[in-house]
């Protein structure tokens, strides 16, 4: 497996695959590689004749006083894992690489989209996703790229993103990895003690309490008494602070009344000082 650091070692050798013919599949991560991230490159390895994989903490989509500084960080193990499972490059730049002295230029999904959801408490998170993977996508020129729909907001702005500006890559959803007793792998996970990791089974709890509620109905189930539902199962945990539990639209990521096919159902909650996220589409 490659390791590159600098944008022009990623172009060259991209454009050495393309002149024999070969498809190219992009996994965007932040590191502290798990399973979930692990899938994405099986995904790709399979649809595409090379992965590349890069692994950034990209600072511009943590605000002041989130994790930047403390998330995690083992890239020798994420290259173990990139490599185990197929992927031909990996891409780790420094932060001055992908944000040179005097950068400017944002890419900012300007919609409602934006401001739902996580984009509540974190306002200017998906301006510095936009912009990261905008700078991925023009460094590495992917056929195909893969994310998670366990950051379900995400992928749906990625993907109004590309239809906006024309990128020409196909975006590929992956489903969401969890642990044994359900809760979804998450390199946030590892912050949590072990008290406050039993307590994190709440979220897969409650979204499985929902799931029953809504295939125990024949009709459009109102979409409030499923959150209320949610937000009982999640506040009978005292170690579990709701951010947000809401259903919406899973491509406009606009509220809904009822709950119907195509309807996300998402929620944010802090564990002790950690805030998980998860969500299920129905
Ligand atoms: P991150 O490193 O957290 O930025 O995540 C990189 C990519 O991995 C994103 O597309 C995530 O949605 C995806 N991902 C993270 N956790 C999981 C999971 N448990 N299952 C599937 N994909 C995941």
């Amino acid at each position: 497996m490659i390791i590159a650091e600098t944008i022009s070692e990623v172009r060259e050798q991209v454009r050495a695959w393309r002149a024999d013919g070969l498809t190219v599949g992009l996994v965007p991560t932040m590191g502290a590689l798990h399973e979930g991230h692990a899938s994405l490159v099986t995904a790709a390895a399979a649809q595409c004749d090379r992965v590349v994989a890069s692994v950034f903490v990209n600072p511009t989509q943590f605000a002041a006083g989130e994790d930047l500084e403390s998330y995690p960080r083992d890239f020798e193990h994420d290259c173990q894992i990139l490599s185990a499972k197929g992927c031909d490059m990996v891409f780790h730049p420094s932060v001055g690489e992908m944000y040179p002295d005097g950068f400017a230029t944002y890419v900012n999904l300007e919609s409602e989209m934006t401001a739902q959801l996580c984009g509540k408490s974190r306002p200017s998170h998906f301006r510095g996703v936009c912009t990261v993977v905008s700078k991925l996508f023009n460094i590495v020129t992917p056929d195909r790229a893969y994310f998670g729909q366990k950051d379900a907001q995400q992928l749906a702005v990625i993907k109004q993103m590309v239809r906006d500006l024309g990128f020409g890559i196909e975006i590929v959803g992956c489903p969401t990895v969890r642990e044994e007793d359900g809760l979804a792998k998450s390199s946030r996970n590892t912050y949590l003690s072990a008290e406050e990791r039993s307590a994190a089974r709440v979220l897969y709890s409650s979204i499985t309490a929902a799931q029953e509620m809504i295939a125990a109905s024949d009709d459009e189930v109102p979409a409030d008494e499923v959150l209320e539902l949610m937000r009982s199962v999640v506040s009978a945990e005292p170690a579990a602070k709701i951010d947000y539990i809401e259903a919406v639209d899973s491509i406009s990521l606009m509220p809904v009344e009822y709950v119907k096919k195509g309807t996300l159902i998402a929620l944010a909650v802090y564990i002790g000082k950690t805030r998980l996220i998860d969500n299920f589409t129905v």
